[in-house]
C-alpha cells in the first residue's frame, strides 16, 4: 500500500509508516498546491495531510484514497461529509496538543495584557532610560474574569492555568461541564453574559457552520472596552471586518491572534495596531507535541488501512 504525506513532519511518525507502506512525502518547504496534490498523490491508499491542505470532494474522488489522517485536531480543512459518504475514515490528533496550545494561549494572554511585544520593541529602540512610573501600563489577572468559549480539552487546560493566576472563570460551551466546574472553579453562563462580563475572552471551540462569525460587531460593542480577546482556535470564528472596526473604534483593549481569517494571508491593517499580538499559528509548535502528533497520525493511518477502527476517528459513522 502507498501513503502520501503532504509535508515533512517529525521522523518518528514517518518511520512507523515506512515500516508498513511505500511512503511518498511532498518535501518542499511550502504547502502543496491542489494541482500538485491531485497529480502526486493519485493512486495512494492513505493520505496524511495538514490543516493547510484543503481536502475537498474532488480531491477525495480523484485520489481514490481509503483513509485520511489529519495532522491537527481541527478538521475544518476536510470535507468530512464527502469522506463519510464514501466510507473513508478521517482521523485527527486530539489530546496530544492540548497542553502546548493552552500554554501558547496563556502566553498570548500575558503578552497582550502586559504589552510584552511592545515593551521588547521599546527597549530595542533605545527608549529605556530607567524605571518609569507611567510607561507601558497593562492589565492585571488576579481577580479578573476569564471567559472561555468552548470548554473542551484546550479550554479546560487554559482554565487550569487561569486558576493559578487567581482569575474567575466563566464559560460558554455546547453542553454543560458540571463534572469539572468545581475543579476548575468555572461557572457556565450564556454566550451574551460571557461577552458582557469578561475581562479576557479566549476562543477554544472548533470552526463549524455554528461558530462561523460567532464574534461580530454586535459582540465587540457589548464587550468591556478594557477587555482583551484571544483567538487560538480558528480565524473565521471572528468576523474580520468587525475585528478591524473594533480596533479602529477602540471597542476593546487588545487582541492576541494565532489564527487568521484567510490564512496564511493577514489583513495588513492589523499590523497598524500595537495592542494586537500576532503569531504564525504556532499553538502546537513544540518539539515533543509535534512528535506525538506525527506518531498519532501514523498509528491511526496504519489502523485505518488495516480495516480497523482507528483510535482517533472523527467520522464514527464509517464503522457503523
Ligand atoms: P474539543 O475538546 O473538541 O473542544 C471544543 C469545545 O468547543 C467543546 O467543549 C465543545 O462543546 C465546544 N463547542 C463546540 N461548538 C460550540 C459552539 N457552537 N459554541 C460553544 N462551544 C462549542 O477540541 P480541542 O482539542 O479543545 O480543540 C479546540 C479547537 O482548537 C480545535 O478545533 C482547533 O480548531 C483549535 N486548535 C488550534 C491550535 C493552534 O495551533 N492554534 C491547536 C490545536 C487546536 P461540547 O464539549 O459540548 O461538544
Amino acid at each position: 500500500m502507498k501513503v502520501f504525506v503532504t509535508r515533512m513532519i517529525p521522523q518518528d511518525g514517518l518511520r512507523l509508516l515506512k515500516e508498513m507502506f511505500e511512503v511518498e512525502i511532498f518535501e518542499h518547504d511550502r504547502p502543496i498546491t491542489k494541482k500538485e496534490l491531485l497529480e502526486q498523490a493519485r493512486g495512494s491508499d492513505g493520505l496524511l495531510c495538514l490543516l493547510t491542505d484543503k481536502i475537498d470532494e474532488e480531491i477525495i474522488d480523484v485520489l481514490g484514497i481509503k483513509a485520511i489522517a489529519n495532522y491537527a485536531v481541527g478538521v475544518d480543512n476536510i470535507d468530512i461529509k464527502a469522506a463519510t459518504e464514501r466510507k473513508i475514515p478521517v482521523t485527527n490528533t486530539p489530546g496530544v496538543l492540548t497542553e502546548a496550545t493552552a500554554d501558547l494561549t496563556f502566553a498570548l494572554i500575558l503578552a497582550v495584557s502586559r504589552r510584552i511585544v511592545e515593551a521588547d520593541k521599546y527597549v530595542r529602540d533605545g527608549n529605556f532610560k530607567g524605571w518609569e512610573p507611567m510607561e507601558l501600563l497593562g492589565g492585571d489577572f488576579s481577580g479578573k474574569t476569564l471567559g472561555i468559549i468552548g470548554l473542551g480539552r484546550i479550554g479546560q487546560a487554559v482554565a487550569r492555568r487561569a486558576k493559578g493566576f487567581g482569575m474567575n472563570i466563566i464559560y460558554h460551551s455546547q453542553s454543560p461541564k458540571e463534572d469539572i466546574e468545581s475543579e476548575l472553579n468555572a461557572i457556565k453562563v450564556t454566550f451574551e453574559d460571557l461577552i458582557l462580563s469578561s475581562d479576557y475572552i479566549t476562543i477554544h471551540c472548533p470552526y463549524t457552520p455554528e461558530t462561523h462569525h460567532m464574534i461580530g460587531i454586535e459582540e465587540f460593542r457589548k464587550m468591556k472596552s478594557s477587555a482583551y480577546l484571544i483567538n487560538t482556535a480558528r480565524g473565521k470564528v471572528i468576523d474580520e471586518t468587525s475585528l478591524l472596526l473594533a480596533l479602529e473604534e477602540k471597542l476593546i483593549a487588545g487582541i492576541g491572534l494565532d489564527v487568521y481569517y484567510n490564512e496564511p494571508e493577514i489583513n495588513s491593517k492589523i499590523f497598524g495596531y500595537s495592542n494586537v499580538v500576532v503569531l504564525p499559528h504556532i499553538g502546537s509548535a513544540s518539539i515533543e507535541t509535534r512528535t506525538k502528533m506525527s506518531l498519532m497520525a501514523a498509528k491511526d493511518l496504519i489502523a485505518a488501512l488495516a480495516g480497523k477502527k482507528p483510535p482517533n476517528l472523527v467520522n464514527a459513522e464509517v464503522f457503523d
